[in-house]
């Protein structure tokens, strides 16, 4: 699996070490012997994990791991610390900093294999955009956690002794119930199994159902091995994309730390994937009205006129455009003109059907196109667009009086039956354009059917 990986150590033989077994796993590696350089090296050159060393002096893993999450783009960068034996006072310190994970020396290779895949791949699987909507704060709300065993017995205990030390939510089931209880409710923010030496398979793959599930596919999971501890069950669990599999023992504390750690990285893919979802939004609507923007609506032209020419349906397209706009803006001012087009925007989306295309193209010109309209209704749709605006007044804020309001409406319709060479779409939308252009000169408020050339005057 590619991925780079960048590797943090004061000693160097422990980096070339480390540096001969991730190569030989196909990852590009970048070194750092200290914070500083590690620093410089992740802004230069972004890695996708961090492998930082415990022994970097007076507490440099824990603040080197805030530092790095701290350049742009990192935030959700994993680090891992490597350590010789460690106490259960320094383990803790260290899982408190919010590290994802340690590797205690001599490496157990399989594990360190595993946890580097895992990583890796749950960060390039969520998906980025360059600035993130909101800036990441801890879970503020009290999270739903599911806690799941084979058997009930050894849960409630667990639970209570979980719940005292953090405060979430924690929902104890069994394996047989964990698909009612997953349906049931608000999705939930994490999910823990409760792996029985016995029976690894059952946890392993209620762990792969957990994460394809729909409600429970972004959740944290967290995987928990009774003694006797089955390392290999531990890294499959890993590959099945587990977000920490650990063994359980009697490390309530560390097991807290690490379920806060794994809910704010959960909050942080959350915000990063709503980032991703905003973004496609504003490419593809008008923030002001919520009606498609131009971006949006020119290639579904393209594709309707495509539609249009293969079944032979013909097709109407408008361009709308309100009049003497300007004036409105001067005499109520420009908040109320913004409201005069998102109410005409929500009339003109009543009004159209979910095949038609609507959109806002420029301040205050709109596109329609309606499959399957042929001349005679194409007239009649937009004469009562033009009157839906003038026969009901538009109410604005902080006027008493309604503002009276017309547009104009340029319409070219294209019958493939009629026309055989396949002109671009541009030709119809210039068609339209004159027809406005027109509609306009005769007085505005009204509708005028391009009739390829010369236009006809419907009527006002
Ligand atoms: P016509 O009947 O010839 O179309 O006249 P008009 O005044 O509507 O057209 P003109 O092109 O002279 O002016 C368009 C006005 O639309 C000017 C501009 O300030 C206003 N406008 C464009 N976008 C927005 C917007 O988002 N909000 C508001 N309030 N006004 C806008
Ligand atoms: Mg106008
Ligand atoms: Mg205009």
């Amino acid at each position: 699996m590619s991925g780079k990986i960048l590797i943090v150590d004061d000693i160097a033989t422990n980096r070339i070490v480390l540096r001969v077994k991730l190569s030989s796993a196909f990852y590009t590696v970048i070194q750092a012997s200290s914070e500083g350089e590690a620093l410089k090296l992740a802004q230069a050159d972004p890695p996708d994990l961090a492998i930082v060393s415990a022994t970097l002096p007076e507490g440099g893993a824990m603040r080197l791991a805030t530092q790095l999450r701290a350049l742009h783009g990192l935030a959700d960068l994993p680090v891992l610390v490597t350590a010789p034996q460690l106490d259960e006072a320094q383990r803790m310190a260290l899982l408190a900093s919010g590290v994802d994970d340690i590797i205690e020396k001599p490496y157990d290779d399989l594990f360190l294999q595993a946890r580097l895949r895992n990583l890796v791949r749950a960060r390039v699987d969520i998906p980025r955009s360059f600035q993130l909507a909101e800036s990441p704060t801890a879970f503020e709300n009290r999270a739903r956690i599911l806690l799941a065993a084979e058997n009930p017995a050894p849960i409630l205990l667990f639970r209570s002794a979980l719940e005292a030390k953090l405060p979430h939510r924690i929902l104890p089931t069994t394996f047989t119930d964990l698909p009612k209880t997953i349906g049931a409710g608000d999705p939930a923010d994490a999910v823990i199994l409760l792996v029985s030496p016995e029976n690894p398979g059952v946890a392993l793959r209620l762990l792969s159902e957990v994460r394809t599930h729909a409600r429970t596919r972004h959740a944290a999971t967290l995987v928990l091995f009774q003694a006797p501890f089955d390392a290999a069950a531990r890294n499959h669990a890993l590959d099945l994309g587990a977000w920490a599999a650990v063994p359980f023992g009697d490390n309530i504390s560390e097991l807290a730390l690490r379920l806060t750690t794994l809910l704010s990285k959960k909050r942080l893919a959350d915000l990063m994937r709503a980032s991703v979802q905003s973004g496609l939004q504003a490419a593809l609507f008008d923030p002001l009205t919520g009606a498609h923007n131009r971006r949006y609506a020119l290639p579904r032209l393209e594709t309707m006129l495509q539609d249009a020419r293969r079944t032979g349906a013909p097709m109407a397209v408008m361009v709308a455009d309100l009049d003497h706009f300007k004036q409105i803006n001067d005499s109520f001012g420009h908040t109320a003109g913004d409201h005069v087009l998102i109410e005409l925007c929500k009339r003109f989306s009543a009004a159209l059907g979910p095949r038609d295309l609507f959109a806002r193209i420029g301040g205050e010109e709109f596109l329609l196109a309606l499959p399957d309209c042929q001349r005679t209704t194409a007239s009649l749709r937009a004469r009562a667009f033009c009157e839906r605006v003038r026969t009901e007044p538009f109410a604005l804020p902080g006027t008493e009086a309604p503002a009276h309001v017309t547009i104009s409406i340029g319409v070219a319709v294209l019958d493939p039956a009629l026309e055989q060479e396949a002109k671009p779409i541009s030709s119809l939308l210039d068609r339209a354009d004159r027809a406005l252009y027109g509609a306009k000169t005769a007085g505005r408020d009204n509708a005028l059917l391009s009739a390829a050339p010369p236009e006809s005057r419907l009527s006002a």
